[in-house]
């Protein structure tokens, strides 16, 4: 500690490359401090500094961190904290630049597993970025000692220490996730895709706000899809289970249908308590699929899809630069299920219309052998039987589904009736007369990316990866994500685009391993050593992550615009 300060009052007022000489670890009372990494320059991206506790020393119980679920949401509510005093107990600018500036990665609405605090078998360490102080290209040391010395000693006091927290908040953190978790293993036992419960808030406040809408008609199960899910603690829980294989969600305009796939669709995560969809629960391998024209395709098989285009351009490797609504709706499915997903999420309002229909007037104008899509609802089914995998469609538009579905919702201002029977009378009261559509083989691809493909470099520098909006830039690529919907944390795009490169570095894509294997090597090790593997395994210092999931990793591998198949 005496040590820092000295080094600090030496480069007072000097070139502000001098703050490099501080990386390293010092020893306060009560913590160590690490300088991980400092910045080049004022307007750099921030420093990087550790701050590591003994665990023993802040009385955390150990209930808070001993299972993975557990120690998640700990982690998580202590971020958020942590966050809540920074803006309290400091400062923030204080000078060029970034100065002065700190903060820590936390999650929104969202609960995932993230890096930004670490437990490990007798520390507990939070990371935070800051912006080393400085007038113009100098140092400022005594704005960096007031930082060192006063700011984070204190968030150290105030975030570190049990009796200075509310247990009970923590302990709802926990339980909720707890109690999440079960749910997701009774999905999966009772052979249910997903569960909303009895009085969840599914509407948001807005389309930029995650946060629930104020006044909202509670969620009520219809009586005959109501199950009741125990707690192992004592408790249980009422709500609408959805069962497998093709459900369709319908109703008018208006009528909280988008609301509904909304909450599957982002139950593949945890939210946090009050959020009003924190036990609304989706089976992790769901995949939200939509048309995503102008989309990079490589070597997809969508011949179960799609026969010979025009040109004679095959499908059973389909590859192009520009794909159609159609092409990219089929790649997306047929890359989510190479994945691993066995739910997919449609909606008619982002799906290709003819993807999903064909009536029996273009039938017959366009025969079969002149059209070479197969409409989804002739297919949905062999998904199911062949494949396993389940299909939820939001529909106010094509009857036809109702032939296939296995079980209606409709929506009915904001309340969900079952509406199975009554689907199933109209279906007969009306048949379809369609002459069978040419049968083809749901076939899955197990794609090999050739290593070189994935380059993050960009001139001189050999790793350059950087997040945007909606996507991330690989090296001179571009991976845009904003029409894959299932990101709810802009952390993810970093994890994801790192993901790839250290899936690279360790030889993962190595031109034989295809995408499964690749995306279950990468998962082994972040299971076994935590997101910390993502950059230990490339030996780069920290960087924020937070948890993706195997289909989102191969969403991103896959949007690849330079991506090449073996
Ligand atoms: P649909 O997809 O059927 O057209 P949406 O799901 O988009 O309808 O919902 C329409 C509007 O109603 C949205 O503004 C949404 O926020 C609101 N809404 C949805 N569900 C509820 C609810 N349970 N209570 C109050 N408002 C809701
Ligand atoms: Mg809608």
């Amino acid at each position: 500690m005496h040590n820092l300060r000295s080094k600090l009052r030496r480069i007072d007022h000097n070139g502000y490359k001098l703050y490099k000489s501080l990386e390293g670890k010092y020893q306060f009372p009560g913590f160590t401090l690490s300088i991980d990494r400092t910045q080049s320059d004022p307007f750099a991206p921030p420093s990087k500094i550790s701050l590591t506790v003994p665990l023993a020393q802040t009385g955390f119980p150990a209930g808070f961190y001993d299972t993975p679920v557990r120690s998640t949401a700990f982690r998580d509510a202590l971020a958020r904290t942590f966050a809540k005093n920074i803006r309290r107990l400091t400062k923030g600018n204080r000078g060029t630049g970034n100065s002065g500036v700190i903060a820590i990665n936390y999650g929104g609405q969202t609960v995932l597993e993230r890096n930004s605090i670490v437990i490990d078998k007798e520390n507990i360490t939070v990371r935070i970025v800051a912006g080393l102080p400085s007038l113009g290209r100098t140092v400022e040391a005594a704005e960096a000692e007031f930082m060192f010395f006063e700011e984070f000693p204190a968030l150290v006091g105030e975030g570190f220490d049990m009796s200075r927290l509310d247990a009970k908040h923590f302990q709802s953190f926990i339980t909720t996730a707890e109690r999440r978790e079960h749910i997701r293993m009774e999905l999966g036992r009772r052979g249910l895709i997903a569960f909303i419960p009895d009085g969840a808030i599914l509407p948001r406040r807005s389309g930029a706000e995650d946060t629930p809408l104020d006044g909202a008609v509670k969620f009520e199960s219809p009586e005959s899809m109501r199950i009741r899910i125990e707690f192992p603690g004592g408790g249980y829980i009422t709500g609408m289970g959805v069962p497998r294989g093709i459900t369709l969600i319908t109703g008018g305009g208006f009528h909280g249908k988008s609301t509904l796939m909304n909450a599957l669709k982002s139950g593949i995560w945890g939210h946090v308590p009050g959020d009003g969809r924190e036990y609304a629960v989706s089976l992790r391998e769901t995949a939200m699929i939509r048309a995503e024209d102008g989309r990079s395709v490589s070597g997809v098989d969508i011949s179960g899809f799609i026969g010979d285009l025009p040109g004679g351009k095959h499908t059973r490797d389909f590859s192009t630069e520009n794909a159609s609504g159609s092409t990219s709706q089929a790649a997306n499915i047929m890359e989510a299920i190479e994945a691993g997903a066995k739910v997919l999420l449609m909606d008619e309002d982002t799906s290709a219309m003819n993807f999903l229909i064909r009536d029996e007037r273009m039938r017959e104008l366009i025969p079969a052998p002149k059209e070479p899509i197969t409409p989804y609802i002739e297919t949905a089914r062999k998904l199911y039987d062949e494949l396993g995998v389940s299909t939820v469609m939001v529909t106010g538009g094509s009857g036809d589904y109702l032939d296939i579905a296995d079980t209606v919702i409709m929506m009915d201002n904001y309340r969900a009736l079952d509406a199975t029977a009554r689907a199933k009378e109209i279906a007969l009261k009306h048949p379809r007369r369609i002459t069978p559509p040419p049968e083809r083989k749901m076939k899955v691809s197990h794609r090999s990316p050739l290593p070189e493909s994935v380059d993050p470099s960009r001139k001189k520098r050999e790793i350059d990866i950087e997040t945007y909006e909606t996507g991330i830039r690989f090296g001179r690529s571009k991976i845009e994500l904003s029409e894959w919907e299932q990101i709810f944390d802009r952390t993810q795009y970093g994890t994801l685009g790192d993901i790839l490169y250290y899936a690279k570095s360790r030889g993962y894509i190595d031109g034989t391993k295809n995408v499964a294997e690749i995306v279950r090597a990468i998962e082994n090790d972040i299971r076994g050593e935590g997101l910390d593997a993502i950059f230990r395994g490339t030996g780069r210092e920290w960087y924020y992550y937070c948890d993706v999931r195997g289909i989102d990793i191969a969403a991103a591998l896959n949007r690849l615009r330079t991506l090449l198949i073996r």
